[in-house]
């Protein structure tokens, strides 16, 4: 199991992220992004968390093992 998260001081609300995974990423009243729930990415979900990873201009988005879930994929 995965988590991604968004940091706020990096993200320009260039919204590709929401483009890529609108039900992991949502966007905020001033147009930047944030995570969906607390950010547990589920294995289907895994490729297109990492695909906004790496398609975030930014570099805001993170995806890191999530400890203690029993897998941390
Ligand atoms: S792609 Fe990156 S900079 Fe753009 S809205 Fe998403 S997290 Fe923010």
């Amino acid at each position: 199991m995965k988590r991604v998260a968004v940091d706020a001081r990096l993200c320009q609300g260039h919204n590709r992220c929401i483009d890529i995974a609108e039900d992991l990423f949502e966007v905020d009243d001033e147009g930047y992004a944030h995570v969906i729930g607390d950010g547990v990415v589920d294995a289907e979900r895994v490729d297109r968390a990492e695909l906004a990873e790496a398609n975030c201009p930014e570099r805001a988005i993170s995806v890191t093992a999530q400890r203690g879930a029993g897998d941390d994929g």
